[in-house]
């Protein structure tokens, strides 16, 4: 039965049998097979499965448990993440990545706390909130509120498009609206939130991207990629476009044993954190240019000695950075006084708890001739 159609492929919704046979695959699958995930344990609480859905946004479960654990107990509920610091939150934020995440949690939940409210439980109003896009609020309302809400992510519309044949463009948003539009009618009148978090496991550990294990799949039999033989050729994305480069000199300015950081300003990549002074540099503005005009914003007068310690490069989301290190070392009484809460000379163990990107911190190795390829 065709509902609606576009220039691509027709959203074809599956008739009721086959969505019920889909239903009662998946949850009987499930019994046997669901992991035993920290934040399942608090699947009743909104708090728990929102901090642990935007610590998953980018970041494989594996690598979130530790982070989650120890966010949790530093910050048990809404009030206690709400009264920290900037600091604090990226202090414990640090290593996981994407430090964007932290800071709209941060706002979020000074806003609730604000208003008097707690993490609500519709998709409507978290959506509202900073950070929280339609997966996210579809995964809190159903597993945490039991909301009849449907989340697909990356791992739900492999499986959906492999059962379904999606061969267009994933990435297109008409067949997003036609992945999500198969998510919702694939629902069942209750445990909405199990039937989700079923998928999440099937995509995670049998509907593999690369390999998948079709044999143990419970969907083996209602999959149109497997009858055609061929899963592993869906999803279909367009190629991505090669990123941007981008190039900045960092001075790792060290006096005595310490070192000056400044902080990074609100919005934009890494916000808040901190980190050595830095700047972009391209065909116009050349390196050895910028190095000089680094040396003299931070007023590192005394003929500083600058030792080139070699690149570090970075693979992020939207570009590819490259950071040329350099140990700038200045005599004990010269350069900048610490200003405020954005220029500070921070001691070796100082470093230790302030908010870094790991970047930063690869960055401090070469300096230091520590890093570990
Ligand atoms: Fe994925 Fe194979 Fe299951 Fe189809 S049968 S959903 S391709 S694992």
């Amino acid at each position: 039965m065709t509902v609606s159609a576009d220039r691509h492929q027709a959203t074809v919704l599956p008739p009721p049998r086959l969505r019920q046979s889909i239903r009662k695959n998946v949850f009987r699958w499930f019994g046997h097979h669901k992991r035993d995930l920290p934040w399942r344990r608090r699947s009743g609480e909104g708090y728990a499965q929102w901090i642990a859905e935007v610590m998953l946004q980018q970041t494989q479960v594996e690598t979130v448990i530790p982070y989650y654990e120890r966010f949790m107990k530093r910050f048990p509920n809404v009030e206690a993440l709400a009264a920290a610091s900037d600091d604090e939150v990226l202090q414990n934020w640090q290593g996981l990545g994407y430090y964007r995440r932290a800071v709209n949690l941060h706002r979020a939940a000074k806003r609730l706390v604000a208003a008097g409210a707690t993490v609500p439980g519709t998709v409507e109003e978290l959506l509202a909130l900073p950070g929280i896009g339609p997966y996210t609020a579809g995964a809190i309302a159903s597993i945490a509120f039991n909301r009849r809400a449907a989340a697909v992510d990356g791992n739900i519309a492999r499986i959906l498009s492999r059962l379904f044949s999606i061969t267009d463009d994933i990435t297109r948003p008409e067949s997003r609206r036609r992945l999500w539009t198969l998510a919702r009618c694939l629902l069942p009148a209750t445990r909405c939130g199990d039937f989700n978090q079923a998928l999440m496991d099937l995509g995670a550990t049998v509907c593999l991207p690369r390999k998948p294990r079709c044999h143990a799949c419970p969907l083996q039999h209602d999959c149109e990629a497997r009858r055609a033989g061929d899963p592993m050729s869906l999803p279909r994305k367009a190629k991505r476009r090669p990123v941007p480069e981008i190039r900045h000199v960092v001075a790792v300015v060290k006096r005595d044993n310490a070192y000056l950081m400044v902080k990074r300003p609100p919005g934009g990549l890494w916000s808040g954190l901190w980190e050595f002074p830095n700047e972009q540099y391209s065909a116009k503005r050349k390196k050895p240019g910028t190095l000089r005009r680094l040396i003299n914003r931070f007023a590192l007068d005394a003929s500083p000695q600058a030792q080139a310690k070699g690149t570090l490069s970075r693979r992020l989301t939207h570009r590819l950075m490259h950071f040329d290190t350099y140990l700038v070392s200045i005599p004990p009484g010269h350069g900048p006084a610490s200003k405020g809460r954005h220029l500070r000379w921070v001691t070796e163990a100082g470093l230790g708890t302030l908010p870094m990107s790991a970047a930063f911190r690869k960055i401090l190795a070469l300096a230091n001739n520590t890093v570990q390829q």
